[in-house]
Parts: C-alpha cells; structure tokens; sequence
C-alpha cells in the first residue's frame, strides 16, 4: 500500500522554483533516503509533506486521503487530521528548553489530544526505553549532549504514534560518536518496520538501512531506484559528481 503519493509537486520562494516537479510514492515499511547537494529543495520538500510549507503546484496523498490535490488545499482541520500521521525530526532537535525530557514527550499528549497524564507518563517511559533514556526522563535539555537531545526529539515525535517518521538531516549537527548512536535508534526503528522519509547525507546509513534512494538536484528526483543500483552505477552526471565530493 502506498502510504504517501506525491506527483508534480511545485514549490517557490519569491518567484524562484525550489521545487519544480517532484513525483513519488512511499509505500507501508519502506526506508527512503533522500540525498542531494545542499540547497536541491530536500527540506522544502519534506515541510510541504508535513504542512509546513504550503506547496504552489500538484498533488500529495497521504493513506489515501488527498492532502493537496492540484496545489488545492481542503479545510484546514482535515490537513491537520491527515499530517498527523506523519512525525518529523528536525537538524536541529526542536525540543522546549524550559521543559524536562517527560514534558517535551507528554505535553503535545496532554494538551492537544487530551490523553491522562498517566497515560502519556507511562508511555513516556516506554519509548525513552526504546531510544535507551529511561534515566533522563527528569533532566532538562540543556543538561544532555546533541546525540541525547536528537534522540529525545525521535521519542517525542514517536509519542504521537504517527505511521511515518520524516527525518531531515537528523544527524548533521553531531561529532561522529553522537551521529552513531542516532543512526542506531533510526536503524532500530527501520528494522521494526517503521516507514521513514530520511534526508542525509549519511551514505552508510542510505546505503546498508534504506531500501530506496531519491538524488535530488535542482528541485527535482534526477535519480531513484534500491540503492545497489543507485550508488553502483550512477546514471545522471550531477549525481556522480555529487559522490565525488562526499565519498
Ligand atoms: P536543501 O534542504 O536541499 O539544502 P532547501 O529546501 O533548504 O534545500 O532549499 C532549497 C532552496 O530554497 C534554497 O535556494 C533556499 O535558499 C530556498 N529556500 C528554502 N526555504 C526558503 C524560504 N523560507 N524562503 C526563501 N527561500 C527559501
Ligand atoms: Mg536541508
């Protein structure tokens, strides 16, 4: 089953096309890897999944409802309902400061879906478990290194039970070490059958986790397909030389 369809998509900033014909579809448990040079439209792509960017052109349809249909919104209650199954991490972790690790993963809960504290605490704790933070359930963000931070802001986007996860660039503000044991939640989480939209430029974690490769490049997929086919044999030139700067 196809969990995401996008076809045509066009996006736009003050008159200059980020995105300008971007079509594909995610299907139930797939890993996708997103990769491309810097400024080919990755993130703007990803907010216009999410609703956090308002797309100027074609058509997304999320488990089967049309959340965009020819650059056409519906009303923005039902955008909400349809976003909602999808959760998002962010380069840059996101999380409240002024809030322990318990409130960032129960208060979106507590407030917005009026679940019982008790239910959301408990909760909490099981997907702490799952990203190996149990302990830090009561320390403050500011007391944990990026790799902790990131892996809490996994855990919170999990606490909503969304059916896919996007990730952009999840890891590109860490040392090595921390990068690791966030590729290692996200490789888990692939491995229990999660659907990920991942944007990286991890090429081990694209190659050995996801089973699809979109190369963007100037606002379009130039290139997709497993990436044993991907990366062995690179068709499009401004892929080949893309690998030739980062590998
Ligand atoms: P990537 O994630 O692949 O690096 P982005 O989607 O961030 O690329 O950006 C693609 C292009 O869109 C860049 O030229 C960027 O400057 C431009 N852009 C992104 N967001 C905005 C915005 N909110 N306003 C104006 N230009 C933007
Ligand atoms: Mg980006």
């Amino acid at each position: 089953m196809n969990l995401i369809e996008v076809s045509g998509l066009k996006k736009g900033f003050s008159g200059q096309d980020v995105l300008t014909d971007v079509s594909f579809t995610v299907k139930r448990g797939d890993v996708i890897a997103v990769i491309g040079p810097s400024g080919a439209g990755k993130s703007t792509m990803l907010r216009c999944l999410i609703d956090l960017e308002k797309v100027d052109g074609g058509s997304i349809v999320v488990e089967g409802e049309p959340f965009v249909t020819d650059g056409v919104y519906p009303p923005a209650a039902k955008v909400r309902a349809i976003t909602a199954k999808m959760g998002m991490v962010f380069q840059s972790f996101n999380l409240f400061p002024h809030l322990s690790v318990r409130k960032n993963l129960t208060m979106p809960l507590v407030k917005t879906q009026g679940v019982a504290r008790e239910e959301a605490d408990a909760r909490a704790m099981s997907i702490l478990g799952k990203v190996g933070l149990q302990d830090k359930v009561d320390a403050m963000p500011s007391t944990l290194s990026g790799g902790q931070k990131q892996r809490v802001a996994i855990a919170r986007a999990l606490m909503l039970n969304p059916d896919i996860m996007l990730f952009d660039e999840p890891t590109s503000a860490l040392d090595p070490q921390l990068t690791a044991e966030v590729l290692g939640v996200m490789r888990k989480l692939a491995e229990e059958g999660m659907t990920m939209v991942v944007v990286t430029h991890e090429m081990s974690f694209a190659r050995d986790v996801a089973n699809k490769i979109l190369f963007m490049c100037d606002g379009e997929i130039v290139e997709s397909g497993p990436p044993e086919e991907v990366f062995g044999n690179p068709k499009d030139r401004r892929m080949a030389e893309f690998f030739g700067n980062v590998s």
